[in-house]
């Protein structure tokens, strides 16, 4: 594969460049930079989003009738790259990356009409109910129970990890419609109001002070049928369906990215930049990263043509999380004196960053700290390598 640019492609990043110089306000370029959570928080994704939607690129990935942009993967790259280097916050993946296009592949027309504009326009925040307590990487264990009455299903039980519940005014929810028989096949797809009566969302404080993630309580919540998607008993094609979307979609421009800040990080202190293996430890990164870009192209253009990311999405999640968590070692390790966790309150955008260092040394141990989830969230890496001996392997 062909990572020279072309002329067009020149120009494209040109044209990306000039819309990021005129439209990424200060404010949002601090905040997308100083992210070290898993999500940016809504009050700066959203206002990026609704920006970057007047413009037509909120979902470069989707099909063109459904209001993608028709980029080439290259150019997809180019705009997630400049993104990246620019600072723009990312856009919180549920929506627009994961139940967007699950809508796209099994939704019906009336579903699509209805939700894939308000997902582009970000008119709706969505969060993710897979897991239960119990029922993480055993995911087809899940027991929520949604019991059919007319059109409506009335749900009791509970979801917990579920990342920025809080904030969502919609979820994605997988609830048991039947419980003999195998456990894949009593699952059942639904999109849901939060603001249902009935509805509890507890926060889970992290380790590290952060409120993303949350426990959810049903209690007799009743949701209509008309948001099922998919056929009762068949949610199980459509939650697979969405995590190939949430372990492929995305890219690995934010890592290229930090990568690049690492480096002139370690050229500003002279010493690391001259230690040969820091240096050789960065340069593998770096390698490394040329491979996980390819292999992102080849699933990137499965997903314009409106297919999905297959098993390639397995080795996508664990090569990038993995390959975070090495750039983090590195960060921290450039980030000398100035990495240390006393300097998480500076994150906060507006805060005076240059009151204990630059802004790119303040984010780099809450990074690597919040990171840690990565191998786990999503599926836990362990997981993905079993699918891989599953579905690529054949083992
Ligand atoms: C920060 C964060 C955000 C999250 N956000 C969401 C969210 O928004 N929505 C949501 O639904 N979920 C969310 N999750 C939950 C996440 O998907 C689960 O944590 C994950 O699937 C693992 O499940 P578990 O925590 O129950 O661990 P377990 O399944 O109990 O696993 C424990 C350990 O055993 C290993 N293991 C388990 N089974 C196997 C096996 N068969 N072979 C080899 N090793 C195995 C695992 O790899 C892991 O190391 C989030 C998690 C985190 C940490």
């Amino acid at each position: 594969m062909n990572l020279d640019l072309t002329t067009e492609d020149s120009e494209f990043r040109s044209q990306v460049r000039a819309f990021l110089r005129d439209n990424l306000t200060e404010e949002l370029a601090d905040a997308g930079r100083l992210v070290t959570s898993v999500f940016i928080e809504p009050q700066f994704s959203l206002p990026w989003q609704k920006i970057l939607h007047a413009q037509g690129w909120a979902a470069p990935a989707w099909p063109v009738e459904y209001g993608g942009t028709g980029w080439s993967e290259m150019q997809r790259y180019i705009f997630a790259s400049e993104c990246a280097r620019a600072g723009a916050p990312s856009l919180s993946p549920m929506g627009l990356a994961m139940v967007g296009p699950c809508i796209i592949g099994h939704g019906t027309p009336e579903q699509k009409a209805y939700y894939l504009p308000r997902i582009l326009a970000g008119e709706d925040y969505w969060c993710q109910g897979y897991s239960e307590p119990g029922s993480g990487s055993d995911l087809a264990s899940l027991s929520l129970k949604a019991t059919s009455d007319g059109d409506d299903y009335i749900l009791n039980g509970t979801k917990i990890w579920t990342t920025h519940a809080h904030h969502a005014n919609m979820m994605f929810c997988l609830v048991r419609t039947r419980f003999d028989g195998k456990p894949q096949e009593g699952i059942t797809f639904l999109l849901l109001d939060m603001t249902l009566p009935g509805i509890k969302v507890d926060p889970i404080i992290t380790l590290a002070g952060e409120h993303e993630v949350n426990q959810v309580f049903f209690d007799d919540v009743r949701v209509p049928k008309a948001g099922r998607l998919g056929a009762e008993n068949d949610g199980w094609t459509v939650a697979k369906y969405l995590l190939e979307f949430e372990r492929g979609g995305g890219s690995s421009a934010g890592l290229e990215a930090s990568v690049g800040r690492i480096r002139a990080l370690a050229q500003r202190d002279g010493l690391l930049a001259s230690d040969p293996g820091f240096t050789s430890r960065l340069a593998a990164a770096e390698i490394g990263l040329e491979a996980i870009k390819i292999t992102e192209q080849r699933v990137s253009s499965a997903l314009s043509s409106g297919g999905n990311p297959g098993p390639a999405a397995s080795m996508l999640k664990v090569q990038r999380t993995e390959m975070m968590q090495r750039i983090d070692t590195l960060g921290v390790e450039a980030g000398g004196t100035y990495a240390c966790v006393e300097q998480l309150d500076a994150r906060q955008p507006g805060s005076n960053i240059d009151a204990v260092g630059p802004s790119d040394r303040v984010t780099l141990v809450p990074r690597y700290l919040n990171n840690r989830a990565a191998s786990i969230y999503g599926g836990s890496n362990e997981v993905q390598r079993n699918i891989m001996a599953k579905m690529v392997l054949g083992l």
